[in-house]
């Protein structure tokens, strides 16, 4: 079937396996493993995932236990870790799936290790996740305590080491960070009645905070899909997403004439006015209203008025050449998807997820077999 919509949505999947690489090496002597949860941040992890692996990426990070059983048809002898843990009652089928679960408390430990002592040690292994910080997901330090007192909660248990996550790393001089990484360092120590095990703290922006951060799992999501992982640090990464749409129709409107759902834009004075099929539905956020801009042969033209569903309106009155057809740029080399979050006032993480189905994907960068 044709394309339900002119827009198309380019992925690059070498340039996901060249982040990939770039901040494995960041992260040597430590490994690199790849978040995709989310469907790969919304690129497709059924094409990413086994990218990651033909580069050499061994562990999968997602939530649901049914993104790790799409990961797991596809890669067979692939790490695919939990981060949300096993939910009840679903502990024996993640076990006999090989899906790792982090275990983010002591009620967690308590459901999962009966199943894992008794599948060991074919089980797969772990992760217990120490809150330092977040206050989201991980035992608080009370039940870090509880557990350094009683280790045998975890007797025969295959586990795979001890993480956390970073609240504030896309901000090097936070410091949250560095109390972090001491609270972390605490909770290790806390935790050697358990026997030596690896450890893992750093997100795609933690790798950028410098050696002390990376320990021995470096989790990067963002990062592998070309999202900047520091303010300064623009163009560390390859960009990795287009979104290219075509015009559908051309206007004028006169001075004093409204446009768009609430007449927010008001024409001055006679505009040309382009309307593009891409709108809230497919991931181009309400919040660019009147404040977005797209590119037409490399220059920028502002949208003016609401974004609908549908379609936005963009002024190319500054834009002779432009006329049914012709492609605009939305997410592309003038516009990276770090540049657009900041017109919605968002983060590109929110950019990526929110990209709708409705776009023709184009994966291209294939890794050949
Ligand atoms: C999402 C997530 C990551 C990846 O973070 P990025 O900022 O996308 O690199 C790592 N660890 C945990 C626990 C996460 O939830």
């Amino acid at each position: 079937m044709a394309p339900s919509l002119p827009a198309e949505l380019e992925i690059d999947l070498a340039a996901i396996v060249a982040n990939w690489r770039l901040l494995r090496d960041r992260a040597a002597p430590a490994a690199c493993g790849a978040v995709v949860k989310a469907d790969a941040y919304g690129l497709g992890a059924r094409a990413v995932a086994p990218a990651l692996w033909r580069a050499g990426c061994r562990d999968f990070f997602v939530v649901w236990p049914d993104e790790g059983l799409v990961l797991r048809e596809l890669l067979p002898e692939a790490r695919i870790l939990l981060l949300a843990g096993a939910p009840p009652g679903t502990e024996a089928e993640c076990c006999a799936r090989g899906l790792g679960p982090v275990l983010n408390s002591l009620e967690d430990i308590a459901r999962w290790a009966p199943v894992a002592r008794m599948a060991a040690p074919a089980a797969p292994a772990a992760w217990i996740h120490v809150d330092s910080g977040m206050s989201r997901l991980g035992l608080p330090p009370d039940e870090v305590t509880r557990l350094a007192g009683a280790p045998d909660m975890l007797a025969g248990v295959p586990l795979a080491g001890v993480m956390s996550h970073l609240a504030c790393a896309d901000e090097p001089d936070h410091p949250c960070n560095d109390r972090q990484l001491a609270r972390f360092e605490v909770a290790r120590a806390a935790l050697a009645p358990l026997g030596p095990l690896p450890a893992s703290l750093a997100n795609s922006s933690g790798l950028f905070l410098g050696p002390a951060f990376r320990f021995d799992l470096a989790r990067p999501g963002a990062g592998l899909y070309g999202l900047r992982p520091q303010a300064g640090l623009a163009d560390a990464l390859t960009p990795v997403v287009r979104l290219t749409s075509a015009i559908l129709q051309i206007r004028t409107v006169a001075r004093n004439d409204s446009v768009g759902y609430g007449a927010t834009f008001v024409a001055e004075t006679p505009r040309r006015l382009a309307t593009v099929p891409i709108g809230y539905a497919d991931g181009y956020l309400r919040s660019l209203s009147n404040r977005g801009r797209v590119y037409l042969d490399g220059r920028p033209a502002p949208v003016v008025g609401r974004v609908s569903m549908d379609l936005i309106t963009v002024d190319v009155t500054d834009h002779p050449e432009a006329r049914p057809g012709r492609a605009v740029e939305i997410i592309g080399p003038h516009q990276p998807v770090d540049a657009l979050a900041d017109q919605a006032g968002t983060i590109g993480y929110e950019i990526l997820t929110a990209l709708g189905g409705r776009y023709h994907r184009r994966y291209i960068g294939q890794p050949s077999r």
